[in-house]
């Protein structure tokens, strides 16, 4: 069934009409009482779509499914589809899908099902001029696959009334949510760049950002740091939100400090424009806006939970009245109406204009963001900050694992009932384990049986639960999301993942009690992030590294007609010195020969110019050796390394050393904490050696991802190894030179950086020496 929050309808009518699926306008005037997570998780997304066509499959003939139905209450539009309709019977049903005990459900869960199956039995009545109606809620248990019927009669001037009530409540938040639209929309179209001008480069970024949205595609855009990236994508964006009739813009990061940067973005701008009432939302992760970590989320668990429904409108209300939302600011107005932060975001994401979180809450496989875009048919502009890590990011969101030893403890203390199935599963994949000769293999297809058992025992963790709401055991519960997550990925396994098992521990001459490891790995994104493309009306995927292009809209699935920009450094060549030290190898097989050339020319640049370097090298243990000859050759330079385990105290504590007086050398793995996203201008970094061409250790699932790239991009070695190796190597190398007075010099160590298709990756604004 279609649910929608309510938005404002196309630009012409914008100022009259307001349109409100009935879920949404029945979420908010008749949900009440304590928020009660506990009759979920029941069915997953897939359960409750096959539930429905079990019902309706039972229908007769006549049956009509799926009725769309509309109705207008002065300025509102109210829409949606009812599940379906007997004629014979004059029945509309609302069908729910459940597991358990439908004793069990909360009262709030079931009052909105009436409201929403009363208003859709008036829709139906006005379009077909019935007189009367019989309304009923069909509940169907997943498990039993028994319905359950709730049937009332109602007439159809008692629906209408009931259908004017429920408006009523909900037109004053409509009327001023399209007048806040009306007013954001003037502002916007009035809105100045924030600053006297744009930098180098901005315009050229923001040009290609508002075209993107006025033709409605995608957007791949390379653009330099210092040319101010977030405020050049968001001005646009924000320009075209009110020339294209966009509802919201999603910025989302990889990281919190890119967050900030978004939200230090809209402070700029709404600094410039005071009249701008513009909402700002910040999404944070359930761990760090949880207030009861402790407690379940229930009113007879968690204070913030019981009446949360009730004191909603009051929070919501205020929060509206906030332009800047971000953590503080969501924790501040949630604590002060006695709701929980966490559920009160997701809340105010339906009523703010940008929302800035984290790349899961779009692209995931449950992402927020996204189904309620989807059910809302909202017009969102999507923005994807530092896009070089959209590919391992969405890889891991699409992939899942699941460890054998984690199983067998669960077996030990299980509760009875879920002994066999458990046990099941175990059975399977012993047996996998046994058939397997090597410790790593990949297959072509799924151990059906194992992911049957898999299934079946996710089933019955699912009744348990759902049968005892009070057992509560954290071991099965995360075993429990690991295998719905395994099951649903195993449901779309195809030629974008590999299935592997690695098996570990093995007993002596290959015994039954091994360890094993069981992945499904994602290695092209793309199939799962289209609909997310598909589901905007403008994406941009932006970053200092996207080159090549075609390896990123490849592997993430751009939409045909994606558009591309590289925006050109507002850096001079002569600002950064590049040397290619070609004499040396830093190959695996060379590396202890590699060690004293390179402390050699490192000590060789140190004492032609003092002052703060980082040197990146491949792993920590070429890392040590490096810095403790470098140590013994140079002893004068002051050396720190990057610890093999490292919290934030010690993360910051490396760059504090960068001091725009200090001087000596921090040792660093490329493509760790302090390959990318860190920020020393000036004298705190002046140069980097770069000890390294990044490739990707050469391993069995290394080389697995190899083939599967060449059979489907014919570029195996290309996008496996070279192009994520070189983006590291560009991003580290990027920490040098960070605003346009800055100087410095970059080392790059190994013979290979002089071949020609190397140096095509390197940034076109450096001078290279040939
Ligand atoms: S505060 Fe924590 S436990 Fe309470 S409802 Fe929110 S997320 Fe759940």
């Amino acid at each position: 069934m279609t649910q929608a929050s309510p938005r404002p309808m196309e630009a012409h009518e914008m100022a009259t009409k307001y349109t409100v699926a009935v879920r949404a306008l029945c979420e908010f005037t008749a949900k009440a009482g304590d928020l009660d997570l506990r009759f979920t998780p029941s069915p997953t997304a897939q359960e409750g779509i096959a539930g429905h066509g079990v019902v309706t499959s039972r229908r007769d003939d006549d049956y009509e499914r799926e009725i769309a139905l509309s109705g207008e209450f002065g300025p509102l539009h109210v829409r949606g589809r009812a599940d379906g309709y007997d004629p014979k019977r004059n029945q509309l049903e609302e069908i729910k899908t459940f597991r358990g005990e439908l004793e069990r459900m909360p009262g709030n869960h079931r009052a909105l099902h009436w409201a929403q199956v009363k208003v859709y039995g008036h829709l139906l009545c006005a379009a077909r001029a019935l007189p009367s109606l019989r309304l009923a809620l069909v509940y169907y248990d997943i498990g039993s696959q028994k319905e359950t019927h709730l049937v009332e009669e109602h007439s159809a001037a008692a629906l209408q009334a009931y259908f004017e009530a429920q408006c009523g409540l909900f037109l004053a938040w409509a009327e001023a949510e399209l007048a806040h639209r009306a007013a954001r929309d003037e502002q916007l179209q009035a809105l100045r760049f924030p600053h006297a001008d744009f930098r180098p480069g901005q315009r050229e970024l923001a040009e290609a950002m508002y075209k993107a949205s006025a033709r409605s595609c995608a957007l791949l855009a390379q653009a330099p740091t210092g040319i101010g990236k977030s405020v050049g994508s968001l001005f646009p964006l924000l320009k075209a939100a009110a020339a294209h009739g966009h509802d919201k813009i999603f910025f989302l990061a990889a990281k919190t400090s890119g967050r900030r940067m978004a939200l230090d973005a809209v402070e700029n701008i709404r600094a410039s424009a005071p009249l701008l009432p513009l909402r700002t939302l910040e999404l944070a992760a359930r761990s760090t806006a949880c207030e009861h970590p402790d407690k379940a989320c229930h009113g007879e668990s968690c204070p913030l939970a019981k009446g949360f429904y009730d004191r909603l409108p009051a929070a919501r209300a205020a929060a509206v009245r906030q332009p800047m939302l971000d953590r503080a600011g969501v924790r501040e107005v949630a604590l002060a109406h006695g709701v929980c932060p966490y559920y009160l975001q997701s809340e105010l994401v339906r009523w703010a204009d940008v929302v800035v979180g984290d790349y899961n809450y779009y692209f995931d496989v449950t992402a927020m963001l996204h189904s309620l875009t989807v059910m809302n048919d909202w017009r969102i502009a999507v923005l994807a900050d530092e896009a070089h890590n959209m590919v391992s990011r969405a890889r891991k969101m699409y992939s899942a694992e699941l460890e054998h030893a984690g199983l067998r403890l669960l077996r030990k203390t299980a509760p009875a009932a879920l002994k066999k199935a458990l046990d099941r599963v175990h059975r399977q994949w012993s047996a996998l384990e046994k058939e397997q000769q090597d410790d790593y293999h990949a297959y072509d297809a799924l151990p059906e049986k194992l992911v049957n058992a898999l299934q079946t025992a996710a089933t019955d963790i699912g009744d348990y639960m759902a049968e005892n709401p009070a057992w509560f055991d954290a071991d099965i519960l995360d075993f429990y999301f690991s295998v719905l997550h395994f099951t649903r990925l195993a449901e779309s396994f195809g030629d974008h993942s590999v299935f592997d098992v690695t098996i570990a521990n093995r007993g002596a001459g290959g015994g039954t009690r091994a360890d094993s490891v069981l992945c499904l790995r994602n290695i092209v994104p793309a199939p799962f992030l289209q609909p997310r493309f598909a589901a905007a009306r403008t994406t941009a995927l932006f970053s200092a590294t996207l080159s090549p292009w075609n390896y990123y809209s490849d592997t993430l699935g751009m939409p045909a007609g994606t558009a591309w920009v590289d925006v050109a450094s507002p850096f001079q060549a002569a600002q950064l010195t590049v040397h290619i030290a070609g004499h040396i190898s830093t190959r695996y097989q060379h590396r202890d020969r590699s060690l004293a050339p390179i402390a050699a020319l490192m000590g060789e640049q140190y004492q032609r110019q003092p002052g703060n370097y980082l040197a990146f090298f491949s792993s920590f243990d070429y890392l040590d050796k490096a810095a403790a000859l470098f140590e013994r050759e140079h002893p004068h330079v002051t050396v720190w390394r990057q610890p093999r385990r490292m919290g934030e105290a010690e993360r910051d504590a490396f760059l504090a050393r960068f001091t725009e007086t200090g001087q000596g050398i921090g040792f660093a793995v490329l493509g760790g904490a302090f390959g990318e996203g860190i920020d020393l201008p000036g004298a705190r970094l002046i140069g980097a050696f770069i000890a390294t061409l990044g490739l990707p250790q050469l391993n069995p699932v290394n080389e697995r991802i190899r083939e599967r790239m060449q059979a489907i991009f014919g570029a195996g070695y290309d996008y496996t190894y070279l192009y994520p190796g070189l983006q590291k190597v560009v991003q580290a190398a990027g920490r040098v030179i960070r605003t346009t007075s800055d100087t410095g010099t970059v080392h790059l160590i190994d013979d290979r950086f002089a071949r020609p298709d190397i140096r095509a990756l390197l940034p076109a604004w450096w001078h290279v020496p040939g």
